[in-house]
C-alpha cells in the first residue's frame, strides 16, 4: 500500500501540509481534488521525496520514503538510495518535460538503459510495445516539438511507465491541453488503471475521478478534509466544504 501519516510541509513561516493521513492499496487508483492552493502539488512532490517532510512519514510497499527509521529518529537516505526509490514512482506532470532534443523513442529507453541497465535491443522493444499501448508507434522518431500537446503527455506517461513504477502520480495531467486532446490523455490513463497501476491523481476532471478512481480524496487547507468512493464523495458527501468546492466546479 501507499501510506501517509500525518504529513507535515512547511515553506518558511507557511504551512502547507498539516497532517496529511491516507491510505492507497496497492492496484487501485486515487484521485486528490481540491481547491488551489490546498496543497495537492506538494503532498505528491514530498511522495517522491522532491520535498522534505517536517512530520509525519510516507510509505510505499512498506518503506519508508525519502528516510529511514534508527533509535527512534528519522534520518535522510543517501542520494543514491534516493535515486533508487524515484526510479520506481513514474511522475507525470502537466508540463510534459519532454527531453527536447531527444526523439520519442530515446526519452523512452534513456533511463531504463541508464538507470535500469537494460539493454539497448531490450528498452527499444519495450518502448515500441508502450508505444503501441499508447498509440504513437508512427513518431518513434519523431521529436517532441513536432508533436500535439495530447501526444506529448502520451509520450510522456509511456517513458514512465519504461522504468515499471510501482506507483505513478499525476499531476493535472489534462490541465495544459487543449481541451480536444484531453480524452486521449485519460484514455491511457484509464487503460493503466485497468491493467492496476497504483496511481494517485491530482485532476479537476471529475469525470475521470467518478469512473476510474477507486477513492477520492478531497483536500483542503493542507489536510484531507474527505475521502470516500466516487459515490460517498460525489452523490453523498455531508461535509459543506466538499459540497462547496463541487459545487463551484460541476
Ligand atoms: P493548484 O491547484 O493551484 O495546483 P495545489 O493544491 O497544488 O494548488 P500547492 O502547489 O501544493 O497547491 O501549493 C500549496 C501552497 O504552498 C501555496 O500557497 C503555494 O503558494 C505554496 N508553495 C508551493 N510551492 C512552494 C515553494 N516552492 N515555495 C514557497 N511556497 C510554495
Ligand atoms: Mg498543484
Amino acid at each position: 500500500a501507499v501510506v501517509a501519516r500525518g504529513v507535515e510541509k512547511s515553506y518558511g513561516n507557511l504551512k502547507v501540509l498539516k497532517g496529511v493521513d491516507l491510505r492507497i492499496e496497492y492496484g487501485k487508483v486515487a484521485c486528490i481534488l481540491g481547491p488551489s492552493g490546498s496543497g495537492k502539488s506538494t503532498f505528491l512532490r514530498c511522495m517522491n521525496h522532491l520535498e522534505r517532510i517536517e512530520g509525519g512519514y510516507l510509505q510505499v510497499g512498506g518503506e519508508m520514503v525519502g528516510y529511514r527509521e534508527h533509535r527512534g529518529k528519522l534520518h535522510e537516505l543517501r542520494q543514491h538510495e534516493i535515486a533508487a526509490q524515484r526510479a520506481d514512482v513514474g511522475m507525470v506532470f502537466q508540463s510534459f518535460n519532454l527531453f527536447p532534443h531527444m526523439t520519442v523513442l530515446q526519452n523512452i529507453i534513456e533511463a531504463p538503459m541508464s538507470v535500469r541497465r537494460m539493454r539497448k535491443g531490450d528498452a527499444i522493444d519495450s518502448a515500441m510495445a508502450l508505444l503501441d499501448k499508447v498509440g504513437l508507434t508512427s513518431k518513434a522518431s519523431s521529436y517532441p516539438r513536432t508533436l500535439s500537446g495530447g501526444q506529448q503527455q502520451r509520450v510522456a506517461i509511456a517513458r514512465a511507465c519504461a522504468m515499471k513504477p510501482k506507483l505513478m502520480l499525476f499531476d493535472e495531467p489534462t490541465s495544459a491541453l487543449d481541451p480536444e486532446l484531453v480524452g486521449e490523455v485519460l484514455n491511457v490513463m484509464r487503460d493503466l488503471a485497468d491493467e492496476g497501476m497504483t496511481m494517485v491523481v491530482v485532476t479537476h476532471e471529475l469525470g475521470f475521478a467518478r469512473e476510474v478512481s477507486d477513492l477520492v480524496v478531497f483536500m483542503d487547507g493542507g489536510v484531507v478534509v474527505e475521502q470516500g468512493t466516487p459515490d460517498q464523495i460525489f452523490n453523498n458527501t455531508q461535509m459543506a466544504r466538499t459540497k462547496a468546492f463541487l459545487g463551484r466546479v460541476l
